[in-house]
């Protein structure tokens, strides 16, 4: 089944009962039976995977997780707070006092921050990687997890995830992804050998930003030992949210189409702006990242960075502030476009050079592009005065 069918026919085992088109929310605390028999049944079966109790999800969460196993071509789902927690929980779950870890350099700053202030303090050997790092030669005896996260969050360098799953899996290390900015439609992560792959739903795939949800995916075996973790330690996902997020799901397939075709259209443009040095996004063929990105992906929505000439804080702060159309404001994933000034995480703590480039990341959202670019193109005039921004807009735009 062709994955837009997918998304419209998965996830509605539960409608039917309701004979209505979608599954209904259902929330509580507790969940009651009808014999002793049915509860001893529903205790000893799979935790987040059928009724149990309140914490371990309704039929709402587990309609989400179905649909959500089987647009990743995988088994099982287990759906978090947030995609932070997600991500929490995969990294607290497959560490502990002397296991080392691999973790991709430029990861989401807050997984970094999660690994600097809980993981090392309590006994775990975090070690980042570049891009360009022979992964085999850093496995060691007491390496529990590799963590990449592709392309880097800001930074956007591509990761070669089948060659880091080659090399953990020869060693029997299981690897996880954080799979957020390809979501499943565009990155086919366990195709690629991933074992445990997470999603920050409060993107794309929900779409509306209206909601925080984290959304992980495997196979039942790679999955166990976070599933277990999460019992432990009250990892759970509001029905709401899980109903909401079904709702996003299932225009996931074609509003991803049209960012991509817009953040396309509007990184095109950037590039031919003289203010601006470089556009990062994998998806241009100028892109350092391309080649990997084009053999590991099918498609790319953004969001991406732009390098703009190095300019004064006065310039910056104009820059940004005379944008109307991209609200500025941390997430993308949704309807609307934002703009965010960006400090990758690992620069965070370098005192800027004054004349270092100036790096802003995009969303772009699902309005009309070429409002889009006159809405940049204008912010660019006001800050660099003159040049013939309209015409140079027009011939990018029409083509
Ligand atoms: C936003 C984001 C997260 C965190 O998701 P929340 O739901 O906001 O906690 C994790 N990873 C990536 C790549 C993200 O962009």
């Amino acid at each position: 089944m062709d994955t837009e069918t997918l998304l419209i026919h998965a996830a509605r085992q539960t409608a039917t009962a309701a004979n209505s088109v979608s599954p209904p929310l259902v929330r509580t605390s507790t969940t009651v039976f009808d014999s002793f028999d049915a509860y001893k049944q529903a205790q000893g079966a799979l935790v987040f995977d059928g009724p149990r109790y309140g914490r371990s999800g309704t039929s709402t969460t587990f309609e989400l997780q179905r649909a959500m196993a089987q647009l990743a071509n995988t088994e099982t789902c287990i759906a978090t707070s947030s995609g932070l927690a997600a991500i929490t929980a995969v990294l607290a779950a497959h560490t502990g006092p002397g296991r080392h870890i691999l973790v991709s350099a430029g990861v989401y700053g807050p997984t970094r921050v999660f690994c600097d202030n809980e993981l090392i303090p309590s006994g775990t050997d975090v070690e980042y990687f570049a891009p360009d790092a022979d992964v085999s030669s850093l496995l060691r005896e007491t390496t529990s997890l590799v963590f990449v996260e592709t392309p880097a969050s800001l930074t956007m360098e591509m990761w070669d995830v089948p060659a880091i799953c080659a090399a953990a899996h020869d060693r029997g290390i299981p690897v996880a992804c954080d799979a957020t900015w390809g979501t499943p439609i565009f990155f086919d992560a366990h195709a690629l050998g991933v074992d445990i792959s997470l999603h920050a739903a409060t993107k794309f795939i929900n779409g509306h930003s209206d909601l925080l949800l984290g959304l992980i995916t495997g196979t039942h075996d790679a999955l166990a030992g976070l599933r277990a973790y999460c019992d432990r330690s009250g990892t759970h996902a509001a029905p709401d949210t899980c109903w909401l997020t079904l709702r996003g799901l299932r225009t996931l397939a074609v509003r991803m189409e049209r960012h991509q075709r817009s953040a396309l259209t509007v990184a095109q443009w950037l590039q031919s702006q003289p203010s601006v040095q470089q556009v990062l996004f994998p998806a241009l063929d100028t892109d350092p990242g391309h080649k990997l990105w084009q053999s590991q992906f099918s498609g790319a929505a953004g969001p991406f960075t732009v390098e703009l000439a190095p300019c004064s804080e006065d310039v910056f702060t104009r820059f940004i502030d005379h944008l109307s159309l991209f609200r500025l404001g941390t997430s993308w994933g949704g309807f609307e476009s934002l703009v965010m000034p960006a400090v990758p995480h690992h620069l965070r703590a370098l005192a800027a050079p004054a004349n270092a480039p100036r790096l802003v990341r995009f969303h772009i959202g699902l309005e009309n592009p070429q409002d889009l670019c006159e809405d940049l193109a204008s912010a660019l005039t006001a800050v660099h005065g003159g040049g013939d921004v309209d015409s140079n807009l027009q011939k990018t735009i029409v083509g």
